[in-house]
């Protein structure tokens, strides 16, 4: 699909794209405490570890490690409908970029 010999590092991303993978990078999240609403524990997603008291003294995966996880995956969601906006013109969701520009693949608009 690719006919141009580049590197992949000159891949230029769109703006669209770039934000999505940051979000999906960010791995860490700042989860609330159920019993004290002063307190928050920073949850990395990735690692599957947390701040709290239980987590470190069972190493399980708490209500925190949950929470953050699920709220991680309802922004890559809604990020990723985001992503698939609709052509005005005809409603396709099939897009192209062109540099930074973004061009429907079907009605080139
Ligand atoms: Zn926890
Ligand atoms: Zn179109």
């Amino acid at each position: 699909m690719n006919t141009n010999h580049k590197k992949t590092d000159d891949v230029k991303l769109s703006p669209r794209a770039v934000e999505f993978l940051q979000t999906y990078i960010r791995h860490k999240l700042m989860v609330q405490s159920r019993t004290d609403r002063t307190c928050w524990y920073m949850v990395d997603i990735a690692a599957k570890t947390c701040e709290c008291e239980h987590h470190r003294k069972t190493k399980a995966e708490c209500f925190h490690i949950e929470q953050a996880i699920k709220f991680r995956l309802h922004q890559l969601r809604t990020k990723a409908e985001q992503a698939q906006s609709k052509c005005p013109s005809c409603g396709s969701i099939k897009t192209v970029y062109e540099g930074d520009r973004e061009r429907c693949a079907d009605c080139g608009r």
